[in-house]
């Protein structure tokens, strides 16, 4: 169980109300909050009784769901120097700008958007291109949540409640 406001990994939760949100916390910060009666641990966001916090956790999955979409907890954006990426290693490899377009079925019009970052890789693109030059054109990025706290704790409601004062 992940206490709900420290992000604590606890054998089991309690069950208070903290400051009218019903959260399930480690015996650490129970003190912070009365404790209810009900059962421990199995409250579903759809089943809370309090709407903000049903939302609350509501986004909070969803941003996990999008992470996950990533596969690993870091997503992967496009390098900002992606161009200077692409140019470089085609000179590496003595390409002209039609000889990289032919290998990735682009025209050279393309390849010089892209090296003179004109315009964007297409998801499509990326990887072709990643892989016929032989590069990365993406980089793991921290999720913004993540990256506010330093570790790499789950993100909680305690750190939502928080953010949202912010
Ligand atoms: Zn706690």
């Amino acid at each position: 169980m992940i206490c709900e406001l420290c992000g604590k990994e606890v054998p089991r939760t309690r069950t208070v109300s903290v400051e009218g949100s019903v959260l399930s916390v480690c015996g650490e910060c129970a003190k912070f909050g009365s404790e209810v009666a009900g059962p421990i641990g199995v409250r579903r966001p759809g089943n809370l009784a309090d709407p903000v916090v049903a939302q609350r956790l509501e986004r909070r999955q969803q941003r996990m769901a999008e992470r996950d979409i990533y596969g690993t907890p870091a997503a992967e954006e496009l390098a900002e120097d992606f161009g200077e990426r692409i140019r470089q290693a085609r000179e590496a490899r003595g390409w002209k700008q039609a000889d990289l377009g032919a290998k990735v079925n682009e025209r050279a019009s393309v390849i010089a958007k892209l090296e003179s970052r004109a315009m964007v890789p297409t998801d499509a693109m990326i990887p072709k291109i990643e892989r016929v030059l032989g590069i990365r054109l993406r980089e793991k990025v921290e999720p913004v949540a993540v990256k506010k706290h330093s570790g790499s704790a789950p993100v909680t409601l305690g750190d939502l409640i928080r953010m949202d004062e912010e």
